[in-house]
């Protein structure tokens, strides 16, 4: 047999890496996966320019914009640990896909450009990590260009994100000027371009931090300033501790360069010895599911439709939280009390599905769909009902009213709503009084690329009015009264039933509670 499920857990490291378009997440990743053996060449994972896409782009309109807007899981091995790395989309106007994700990690890699520091993105993904309380790593990229000031760039991290830091590496110099990184967490020297000296690629120091070997580098002045600026960093700044890292209140800081491969590797091996493996996982009723309990359990984080034209079907991502999956195992689904056997499961590295072996907690896998799942839908074996905690949706700000354009069109355009909607790629309202459907996204792209899969995988047209922004608010259905519905706050019920208001502006809002100070509304995240 020689399978050992805790062995097996124990050594899964899962993680997604945010960061604010353009930081470098795909140079790291594709670093990350070279290091792995999982690719052979750089500019497998993207290369925009010379048209060979990520092998997480996926669809038509990724490839027509370059940019990547679902999610996708890469695994490798390194070092004895199993690495699950799950990709997430960077434009902003995909982030509820990329906050749904972050609900199926235990860790984040934060990827920050230096030049630019924390970004509008970066801040909400981060936001993300903090409310579920999961180690954040940061790396500091692009070093190799002009960037601020090291100090500068950790202050900003500690206010904006109120969160303590700990530079596990310090840059000497930056730009042309950049001569390695002082790596304090080993005590040693990491030269940039050994090359031009001879060849060492690592100085080690001595207790008191001296460079005990003769190098061209103990001569330059910067060497000495930054050995003195990290003297006193220590001294003055946060203790590391693992404990706080654990918690998510303390983020490991470490520079380097993506595009140049400097300091990934070793920012990979040191983040691999911190990073968690799968813990325990809440269920509805208070309880905890540990990764080791022998019956299988796992929830559904992401649905995606005909991610490969080639294979038309839906793919139901499904985070594993304990036992192992088998192929052709049955497993219950906690909503309906259903069973399901589980014929067929692919394991991503993108395109070319490889069908899962041995896959335990941490492990993502894809469950061929034919309508059955559910965004958040618990998948368990054994006696004992095990359904997770719900996954949050969140506050849609942008609204458009759909019909078909085709009205012979109704069962296909009902089909593919429902579908998407039930994918998590758009939220779907109905108006009390006039029965429109009305869709809600976070951003303007996900209306595109609804309407562009309506179209090539339903068959159906679309006319979508634009609403505008508007302030989404749930109420309390006991105090629903379809008299408070006007123009200015449209009454809808969204696809749980449950009513809310669209708000035309905070103007609108604000009348509205105070005419109705009893009616409580409230935001989903
Ligand atoms: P993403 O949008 O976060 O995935 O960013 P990419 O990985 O696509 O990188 C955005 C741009 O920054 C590309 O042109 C990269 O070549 C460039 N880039 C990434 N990492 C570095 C780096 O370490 N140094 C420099 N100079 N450029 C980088």
């Amino acid at each position: 047999m020689g399978f050992d499920q805790q062995k097996e857990v124990d050594r899964r490291r899962t993680f997604a890496i945010i960061s604010h378009p353009d930081a470098g997440k795909t140079t790291i990743t594709e670093q990350l996966l070279l290091f792995g053996g999982a690719i052979r060449n750089a500019g497998t994972v993207k290369g925009k320019k010379s048209g060979n896409y990520a092998k997480s782009d996926w669809m038509d309109i990724e490839k027509q914009r370059g940019i990547s807007v679902t999610s996708s899981v890469m695994q490798f091995d390194f070092q004895g640990k199993r690495v699950n790395i799950l990709d997430t989309p960077g434009h902003e106007d995909f982030s509820e896909d990329t906050y749904r994700t972050l609900m199926a990690v235990d860790s984040a890699v934060m990827v920050i450009d230096s030049a630019k520091g924390i970004e509008a993105q970066t801040k909400k993904l981060f936001q993300v990590c903090r409310m579920r309380g999961i180690p954040i790593f940061t790396f500091i990229n692009k070093l190799d260009r002009d960037g601020r000031e090291p100090l500068d760039l950790l202050e900003e991290l500690e206010e904006v994100l109120e969160i303590d830091s700990y530079p596990m590496n310090w840059p000497i110099g930056m730009g042309k000027g950049f001569e390695g990184l002082y790596d304090i967490y080993n005590n040693r020297i990491e030269i940039h371009r050994p090359d031009r000296f001879d060849g060492e690629r690592f100085l080690p120091l001595n207790e008191d931090r001296e460079l005990e070997i003769d190098h061209p580098l103990k001569e330059q002045s910067i060497f000495s300033q930054v050995m003195e600026e990290v003297e006193l960093l220590l001294e003055a700044g946060n203790e590391f501790s693992e404990e706080k890292i654990a918690k998510g209140e303390l983020t490991p800081v470490f520079f380097g360069s993506a595009l140049t491969n400097f300091g990934v590797e070793t920012f990979l091996e040191t983040f691999l010895q911190f990073a968690p493996k799968p813990s325990e996982h809440e269920t509805k009723d208070g309880g905890e599911v540990s990764p080791y309990d022998k019956d299988f359990s796992g929830f559904v984080f992401k649905i995606q439709a005909n991610m490969n034209p080639a294979h038309r079907d839906r793919i139901a991502f499904v985070r594993i939280c304990s036992g192992s999956f088998e192929k052709g195992m049955e497993v219950k689904l906690a909503r309906e009390s259903k069973k399901i056997k589980l014929n067929n499961s692919t394991q991503f590295m993108a395109d070319s599905r490889e069908i899962v072996e041995e896959a335990v907690a941490g492990d993502i896998i894809g469950l061929y769909d034919t309508g059955t799942y559910q965004i958040g839908d618990t998948l368990f074996t054994g006696k004992n009902k095990i359904e997770f905690e719900d996954l949050p949706q969140f506050t849609p700000e942008l609204f458009m009213k759909v019909t078909a354009k085709n009205v012979m069109k109704q069962k296909s355009f009902h089909k593919g709503l429902y579908q998407l909607v039930q994918e998590g790629a758009i939220q779907l309202y109905k108006t009390y009084l006039t029965e429109d459907y009305i869709i809600g996204a976070v951003g303007q792209l996900q209306f595109e690329v609804f309407k562009h899969r309506m179209l090539n995988e339903y068959n159906t047209e679309l006319i979508m009015e634009p609403m505008g922004t508007k302030i989404a608010r749930w109420i309390d259905p006991s105090q629903l009264d379809e008299k408070m519905s006007s123009s200015r706050n449209i009454l809808a019920r969204d696809r749980f039933d449950q009513p809310l208001f669209l708000f035309e502006n905070q103007f609108a809002m604000r009348w509205f509670a105070d005419k109705y100070p009893e009616v409580e509304l409230k935001t989903l995240l």
